[in-house]
């Protein structure tokens, strides 16, 4: 579960979150949509504790993400900027990771598996194409098998075939009781896969409605 009250955060210019007050449950896949520059990873970053509120606050299983005492295993992120790089491999890169965190190792072959990255699991990732390296990027969000799960624009840059293994996998993680929060700015994404659907415009929460309520069922 994720609680935001009153958030608001200011640039020197820009107010990128004016009030923002929404919860995000658990068991279902809830959709973050709103055009760019609406605060989508401005919220993101303040659920992972990158960045703090000007006022307000959120909350990850009723704590901040500072006050969480294995925040790998209680929350796992692809934030857009994110890009996964380096000359390691992508079993050393989950490798190196899992240590810092005390996760066991065996997790690693576990989370490639779950990506279809274990036949890739040697090769560097420079070597990697950029779909790849996007399930490399979800391999270590579900490396601490966190209950809660942020993806911020995953379906971007992924083909026809990679987004349809996406929205199963984001359904999946839903239907095992996980918080799943999806941002896109394109809310047609997000009709197949979001059961719920958070609107964000200028930094205000403008809906939070069963994704029935915005589009017409086929
Ligand atoms: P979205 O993810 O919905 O596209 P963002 O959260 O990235 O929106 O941005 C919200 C607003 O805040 C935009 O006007 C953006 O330009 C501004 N903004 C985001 N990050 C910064 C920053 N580090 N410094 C100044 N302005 C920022
Ligand atoms: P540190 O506390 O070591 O400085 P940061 O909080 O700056 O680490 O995060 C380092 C990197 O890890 C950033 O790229 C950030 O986006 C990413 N990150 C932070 N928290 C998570 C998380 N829960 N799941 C996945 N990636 C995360």
């Amino acid at each position: 579960m994720i609680e935001a009250t009153g958030l608001v955060k200011r640039y020197r210019r820009t107010t990128a979150l004016d009030g923002a007050s929404f919860t995000v449950r658990p068991g279902v896949v809830t959709g973050f949509v709103g055009p760019n520059g609406a605060g989508k990873s401005t919220t993101m970053r303040l659920i992972l504790g990158l960045d703090r509120p000007s006022e307000g606050s959120v909350t990850v299983g009723g704590k901040s993400y500072r006050e969480l005492a294995a925040p790998l295993r209680e929350v796992g992120a692809l934030l857009e900027a994110d890009a996964v790089s380096g000359r390691r491999s992508a079993r050393d890169h989950l490798r190196w990771i899992a240590k810092g965190a005390r996760i066991p190792d065996s997790r690693v072959g576990e989370v490639l598996g779950m990506v279809g990255l274990a036949d890739a699991a040697g090769r560097r990732i420079t070597a990697l194409s950029t779909g790849m390296r996007q399930r490399l990027g979800i391999a270590t969000a579900l490396l601490g098998d966190p209950p809660v799960l942020l993806f911020d624009e995953p379906l971007h840059g992924l083909d026809p075939e990679g987004i349809r293994w996406m929205r199963t996998l984001l359904q999946d993680l839903a239907g095992e009781g996980r918080t799943v929060f999806v941002s896109s700015h394109v809310l047609a994404e997000l009709e197949e896969t979001a059961e719920q659907v958070l609107v964000i415009g200028d930094g205000r929460i403008v809906a939070d409605v069963p994704v029935t309520r915005l589009v017409a069922h086929r």
